[in-house]
């Protein structure tokens, strides 16, 4: 079959069909970007919307006609935002620890790491740490005519309830350890309270949730369910899930022993009836 050579005419109307099929050429253009862990920089929040030490890391900065910011928040102890709004409403992803938030005129929930929050437009809230814990979430907000939020008063120490003036006045509770060796082994306790949980505990080197894995697993592979009794409750405090901590045990097996993953899977047991 000889091969036809086509006129420019119909060159033309070939291109020109062809270039009709193609997605417009911005789209083709535009590059994925990506931002690599380690490479955003910290920001210390501005202290006239938050209380307390908080430190925000932007994952997302909306461009052009773009409305949507991404951020991720992180909440020393105690720490919250004021009370504040948001015009298009924020979903809140927790990441790490213990948290709380509160809308105006509801009750104060606790939030933990896998919770997701939606705060819908308008409404009136605060969000931040619970008074032991830290608490790392990502924001996601929409703005609408440019901003994202609209600031009011700060969340007072009475509102947070963090340190009621009666609590605060109330004689000291004594420590888990004072109560389980104070008669007996004074030193002991008052080591474990100023140097364990005191000074390594609080180094912010592991976040507490962390300290709480490790902890929890050193007991499970020293098959010593007496600590691990206490240390898988202070992991649920500390933001470590149930699930997390089932499958801890059910690692374990395979690196201290079955034996000890069964021991504490009893253990486990005893603190989720507790702790649920
Ligand atoms: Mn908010």
């Amino acid at each position: 079959m000889p091969t036809q050579i086509p006129t420019p005419m119909k060159q033309l109307a070939a291109a020109a069909l062809a270039l009709s099929m193609l997605p417009p050429v911005a789209a083709a253009e535009a590059e994925l970007h990506i931002s690599r862990s380690g490479s955003r920089t910290l920001n210390t929040a501005p202290a006239q919307n938050f209380t307390g030490r908080v430190q925000v890391e932007m994952l997302h900065t909306p461009d052009g006609p773009e409305r949507t910011s991404a951020g991720t928040v992180s909440f020393s102890p105690g720490a919250r935002t004021a009370w504040h709004t948001h015009p298009l409403g924020q979903t809140l992803i927790v990441t790490s620890g213990v948290g709380r938030v509160q809308r105006w005129g509801g009750a104060i929930e606790e939030i933990r790491a896998g919770d997701v929050v939606h705060i819908p437009p308008g409404v009136k809230h605060w969000h931040g740490a619970a008074p032991g814990s830290a608490m790392t979430h990502i924001a996601i907000t929409e703005a609408r005519d440019g901003k994202a939020v609209d600031w009011l008063e700060q969340v007072a120490d009475a509102q947070y309830g963090a340190l009621p003036p009666t609590a605060a006045a109330a004689p000291a509770q004594p420590s888990q350890a004072q109560r389980l060796l104070g008669d007996v082994a004074p030193k002991l306790a008052q080591l474990t309270d100023d140097v364990l949980f005191g000074d390594v505990w609080a180094r912010p080197g592991l976040s507490p949730r962390d300290r709480s894995l490790v902890t929890v697993s050193a007991l499970i592979a020293m098959n010593r369910p007496d600590q691990l009794r206490s240390h898988m409750s202070l992991a649920r405090d500390n933001g470590v899930s149930k699930d997390e901590l089932v499958e801890t045990l059910t690692h374990l097996a395979f690196y201290a022993g079955w034996p000890n993953a069964v021991t504490a899977a009893g253990v486990a047991r005893e603190v989720f009836a507790n702790k649920p």
